[in-house]
């Protein structure tokens, strides 16, 4: 998310530096990341963002500490990962002179509410549900400007996404499916039971009523014999119970939120 100078970023899975890249937005520029749960394929992409982000190619180039906002354990992960590339940092301080103070981490455990503000650009946390052991885990809510945009990181249908995400202009929600031949098998019902499903989605943004609801993060389950649904069958099920404006998410898609509305670019 971009507003008012600032770039932050919502979760870093795999393949978030390349995507930066291929974008054109500049690692360094990114200081603060928030994370909405410590699933690995939410954080995986960490390390890459943190290191090639510091180094002093033109696309890098951070300057000062990558500032991490996430739920408990967040802490804890950083400071692994600072054990974990040790070797590398102490070896480019000492080979590249890169400076210390552009690799420090300052990791902060978050809770619902106002968890960053600066400029008039504001993020706020609020709890969502992932799974009972999966707590807290949270969605964002961004505000600049008498704009908003709301990501709703992993969660099952929830109420408190609804009360943060209503009248939002871009609401950003992730979603799971699979075919009813394999409703039966206890993985994919353990999956779908930590997820939102498409019909769900529907009353989800036809409660929030977004300028632009957008589908991302699918968790699409199949089998070599019964393949997984398209991402348009999802769209077909949400229509049950939702009739706006609605996209499938693709890498490297860009919304801008104007006064006007929502529009989308590649
Ligand atoms: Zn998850
Ligand atoms: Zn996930």
């Amino acid at each position: 998310m971009q507003a008012g100078g600032q770039t932050v970023l919502i979760d870093c899975g795999r393949g978030v530096t390349q995507r930066l890249i291929q974008l054109g937005v500049k690692l360094g520029a990114v200081n603060q990341l928030f994370i909405t749960h410590l699933h690995s394929d939410h954080v995986v992409g960490i390390p890459d963002l943190w290191l090639t982000g510091w180094l002093e190619i033109p696309s890098a180039q951070r300057k000062g500490a990558l500032q991490v906002f996430g739920p408990e354990g967040t802490r804890n992960m950083m400071e692994s990962l600072e054990k974990a590339y040790e070797w590398d940092i102490r070896t480019r301080i000492a080979d590249q002179k890169l400076a210390k103070e552009n690799v420090a981490v300052f990791a902060t455990e978050i809770k619902e509410g106002v968890v960053y503000e600066r400029d008039g650009l504001k993020v706020s946390a609020f709890d969502v549900d992932h799974g009972d052991l999966i707590k807290p885990a949270f969605g964002f809510r961004i505000d600049y400007g008498g704009r908003s945009a709301v990501v709703s990181g992993d969660t099952r249908f929830n109420e408190n996404l609804i009360r943060h995400a209503t009248g939002t202009d871009l609401l950003i929600h992730q979603v799971a499916a699979v075919r009813p031949e394999l409703l039966a098998s206890p993985v994919f019902q353990a999956i779908l039971a930590h997820h939102t499903k498409p019909e769900e989605a529907g009353v989800v943004f036809a409660r929030t009523k977004p300028r632009l609801a957008v589908f991302y993060h699918f968790s699409l389950l199949g089998t070599p014999q019964v393949p997984a649904m398209t991402e348009q069958e999802v769209v077909e099920l949400a229509r049950k119970n939702y009739s706006g404006p609605l996209l499938v998410g693709e890498d490297l898609m860009v919304f801008r939120v104007g006064h006007e509305g929502v529009s989308v670019g590649k």
